[in-house]
């Protein structure tokens, strides 16, 4: 049985399931005046309705007016850390009033404190959180997301996160993919270097055992793990099965994206400080540069990642909201989008190529979802717009008039 989704005034999407590199990024298939047939949750038909066939209009049952809508795929968030208790609206209000972050988080604030609130918080709470924040993902776009541990730093509490994000999926209208990021930072009770063998020799295998992740993250940074730890925990990881990412080069240049090229890792993420070794590296792999804009907007940051450079030199760039309770309070990809497009002067073709195929590819998804396809699986957003550049021209607002994933509306 089939739905028919008419009046569109456009679709706008990237083709095909290899990640997009250089000019590619900015070449989307558009559709004029088509209508979507979608069946058992995937796409049967794209194109001109009287183009149809016969079999597949046969199953038609439903009928869904779009009203002059333009389609696009479901936004793929790649970076985000949702299962967390407790925001820090205080600690920001601080950080507006001068103080700085490190400031902050030496009188027992930033990740600390979600660390506080996480770890007192039960195995239902932080579902709950997750699914409150699926769903406003879920307004806002986005049909897949990514989704990690690394506010419980010991066994249990890291266990507890990633139970959450599994329980989490029962009932999340956005697709969750779980993460482990252990090695975000050390736990604030012993920052030896025992915590490393920690998260290899325990946690890492309970993580595998109960199957409750797909990728494994470290936080590379100076005063955080060394590459030589990264590189330990990821090697580690990928044993167990689990494909490494990393966060790299977000607050200074450690030639962190080397080093997750070197790895094979499925991303490199943030990079505002990377090099041009770093980039050459990247557009050389197959690792995809996840970019976070959000951030340093909300940091009040003038530092961006070097969205052009990356494009330029060819590395496969990916956009993601970072949501957290720090450093990005957004679970919005039109907002990523815009600060793409308006702050590192991506145009909106790359930005939405780089929110939907480019994130899937780096979740290792691209065959199944990222684009407007026959075959791949029904995650499309109707956004209130009579073309694809009202993403960015139409800015801080919600455009979204519904949602589907697997052919289901999820929001609307
Ligand atoms: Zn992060």
């Amino acid at each position: 049985m089939a739905l028919l989704i008419r009046n569109l005034s456009q679709i706008a999407t990237p083709a095909g399931s290899a990640p997009k590199r250089g000019k590619k990024l900015r070449e989307l298939v558009v559709h004029e005046q088509s209508v979507i047939v979608i069946r058992d949750g995937r796409f049967a038909f794209i194109g001109r309705e009287s183009d149809i066939g016969d079999s597949l209009r046969a199953t038609l049952i439903e009928d869904f007016d779009a009203r002059g809508a333009t389609a696009v795929p479901g936004f793929v968030d790649s970076h985000t850390h949702i299962p967390f208790a407790g925001f820090r609206e205080s600690e920001f209000n601080r950080r507006l009033q001068g103080e700085t972050y490190s400031e902050i988080a030496a009188s027992g604030g930033g990740i600390a404190s979600t660390v506080r609130a996480t770890r007192a918080a039960s195995e239902e709470e932080l579902c709950g959180n997750v699914v409150a924040r699926a769903r406003m993902m879920a307004r806002y776009g986005t049909t897949t997301t990514e989704a990690k541990s690394g506010y419980g730093l010991n066994l249990e509490d890291e266990l507890k996160q990633l139970r959450a994000i599994r329980a989490a999926t029962e009932t999340s209208p956005v697709r969750l993919i779980p993460m482990c990021l252990a090695a975000h930072e050390f736990p604030p009770e012993d920052r030896s270097a025992a915590w490393v063998e920690r998260i290899i020799d325990e946690i890492l295998p309970r993580v595998a055992e109960e199957k409750l992740a797909v990728f494994c993250d470290v936080f590379v940074e100076k005063g955080v793990f060394t590459r030589e730890q990264g590189d330990a925990i990821l090697r580690a990881g990928a044993r167990l099965g689990m494909t490494p990412r990393m966060h790299a080069d977000e607050l200074s240049d450690t030639d962190g994206a080397s080093l997750a090229a070197s790895l094979d890792a499925a991303s490199a993420d943030h990079l505002m400080h990377i090099s041009d070794s770093g980039i050459a590296a990247l557009a050389a792999s197959n690792t995809v540069a996840n970019l976070l804009p959000a951030t340093s907007f909300f940091l009040m940051s003038d530092r961006y990642a070097p969205a052009r450079k990356l494009i330029e030199a060819g590395a496969i760039v990916s956009l993601s909201t970072d949501c957290n309770p720090g450093s990005s309070m957004t679970e919005s990809m039109q907002t990523a989008m815009q600060l793409a497009t308006l702050q590192m002067k991506m145009t909106v073709e790359e930005s939405l190529t780089a929110a939907t195929l480019n994130g899937a590819h780096s979740l290792r998804m691209a065959n199944e979802i990222g684009s407007i396809e026959v075959g791949k699986r029904a995650d499309i957003v109707l956004l209130d717009a009579p073309n694809y550049l009202h993403l960015v021209y139409h800015f801080g607002v919600n455009l979204v008039r519904a949602v589907m994933r697997d052919g289901q509306f999820v929001a609307a």
